[in-house]
């Protein structure tokens, strides 16, 4: 199998480097594609940011309303190979093809937030700050910046950078996962029909070796980051040693509160949909559910009828709800997990560890799993477990489970399911989260929206998406000039 290559300077070429991973479905091992890795991978980095610096000073000049046009062929080329991307999301990590056709959705609408750029990339001015002086704020690119992604959403994650980085008038290097990092190339072959200058958005592999190169550019001016907390925590105090402006998304432990007075049947496949989806391995999913109120509180039972209907399987066959996680490493991680929590306390209420699934046996399968009285100064309930496990724990009251919540590591997501106003109030006011739903399972903000994140889930000041974007990819002038009326009278 011809190994993953690299596109640089707008064309595609071979690594440096000759160590490859192979890169394997997690439904059934096959084996998708050899992905380069290693050292060499940062000669790769260098020829790539060198080809992006020169595009870059093409493109800075390019007027921002001619800059967006490549962003409404793009969204035509990815809405024209919408099927192919799904199908190759689902094979390289295991989620379903609908899960994969959404990640996508999520990923054209943030081309086509950023095709309002002229608008949002707009500064200020106002006149005649003191007399005959004026003043005024601009916004310019940074140069070229780079992004490094996650396994789990081989698509979509680049598209919270990207798109805003190139209108604005940045060149950019993507630096997907060697976990899952076939899609991009896909994507690649899209973005080389664009008519930009070359180099203008090049693509390298590798892992921390191509990070760190990445990282240690003098002609990198900016790293948007999205992984697990302990190498998002690296890549920010990296970037701050090396001068650069960076944005790191880190790991999660979502919490969901169910109040007696939430609309049972309905919170039940919220809920499960948010911890189940993508096999849990979505920085939103919902690890821990608190249910408040106990004796009146049924959640749990309305929980696990809704739970065992999820049908585990291939995610390109239909009807399956839920795929594999993304590796044997992984699937063995998880289950240790499980039998962790259980000799900590916890019991069982529906055990996935041992499921197989017909004609997929090697696959990295887990079904869904419930942990009921997890205790909560334990280590379950502080670890991400980044797979199909709810832990389901019980708070007497609201602002007990509010305080538990503040009281953790993470503050990517916190959910209520509730009918009462003033409840969802309180909660949306002093949960520390930075995406916060209610009755809502999964509060994935949209493409206009920051995609927010608080403590360890999240360094940094300007998120990806929407506004935030345009921010961290421009940096401001202050213009300030006087033209005195006296002096034009002269002529
Ligand atoms: P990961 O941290 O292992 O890898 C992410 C990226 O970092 C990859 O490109 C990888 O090559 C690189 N990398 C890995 N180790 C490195 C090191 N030591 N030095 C430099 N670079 C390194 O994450 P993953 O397993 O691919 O993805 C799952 C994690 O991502 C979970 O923790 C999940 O919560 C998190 N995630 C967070 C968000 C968010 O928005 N907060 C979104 C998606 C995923």
């Amino acid at each position: 199998m011809e190994p993953l290559k690299v596109f640089i300077n707008g064309t595609w070429k071979q690594s440096h480097s000759n160590t490859y991973l192979e890169v394997l479905n997690p439904a059934n091992q096959e084996c998708l594609a050899q992905v380069p890795v290693g050292p060499e991978t940062a000669k790769d980095v260098s020829a790539a940011v060198e080809a992006a610096q020169n595009a870059y000073l093409q493109w800075k000049k390019v007027p921002v309303m001619k800059r967006v046009q490549c962003l409404y062929h793009l969204k035509q080329l990815l809405e024209t190979h919408k099927e192919a991307i799904a199908i190759s999301i689902t094979n390289e990590c295991g989620k379903t093809k609908d899960e994969s056709l959404g990640e996508l959705q999520r990923a054209i609408e943030n081309v086509e937030v950023a095709c309002g750029t002229p608008m949002l990339i707009s500064g200020d001015i106002i006149e005649d700050i003191a007399s005959g002086i004026d003043e005024m704020m601009i916004r310019q690119p940074l140069g070229v910046t780079a992004f490094i992604t996650p396994f789990n959403f081989p698509a979509m994650i680049v598209f919270w950078f990207l798109p805003y980085a190139i209108a604005t008038g940045n060149a950019c290097i993507v630096k997907p996962s060697e976990k899952a990092p076939k899609t991009m190339n896909l994507l690649f072959e899209l973005i080389q029909q664009l008519d930009i200058p070359d180099g203008l958005i090049g693509l390298v592999h590798g892992g921390k070796e191509s990070v760190d190169a990445l990282i240690q550019h003098p002609q990198i001016k900016a790293v948007s980051f999205v992984g697990s907390t302990n190498v998002a925590r690296y890549i920010y105090s990296e970037c701050g040693k090396y001068g650069k402006r960076v944005q790191a998304q880190g790991g999660a432990k979502n919490p969901i509160i169910v109040l007696p007075d939430a609309e049972l049947d309905l919170t039940a496949k919220i809920v499960a949909d948010s911890v189940y989806g993508c096999a849990g391995q979505r920085c939103l999913a919902a690890s821990v559910v608190i249910r408040v109120g106990d004796e009146k509180n049924t959640v749990k039972e309305a929980l696990v009828e809704t739970v065992k209907s999820k049908i585990v399987g291939y995610g390109l066959n239909e009807g399956v709800s839920m795929g594999p996680v993304i590796s044997k490493e992984s699937k063995q991680r998880i289950t240790g997990l499980i039998q962790q929590g259980t000799e900590e306390g916890a019991s069982v209420l529906l055990d996935g560890r041992n499921i197989t699934v017909p004609q997929y046996e090697g696959g990295n399968f887990i079904g869904p799993t419930i942990l009921e009285n997890v205790p909560v100064d334990r280590s379950l309930i502080k670890t991400e477990i980044f797979g199909p496990v709810m832990s389901l724990i019980s708070m007497p009251t609201i602002e007990e489970a509010i305080a538990f919540i503040n009281n953790g590591a993470y503050g990517n997501m916190a959910c209520l399911f509730t009918s009462n106003g003033a409840h969802a109030r309180a909660f949306r006011n002093e949960a520390q989260a930075g995406n916060i739903g209610i009755n809502i399972g999964v509060a994935a903000p949209m493409a206009q929206f920051p995609f927010s994140g608080w403590k360890d889930s999240f360094f940094g000041d300007l998120h990806g998406q929407g506004r935030h974007a345009i921010e961290f990819f421009t940096q401001t002038k202050v213009v300030i000039e006087r033209w005195p009326n006296e002096w034009s009278r002269k002529f």
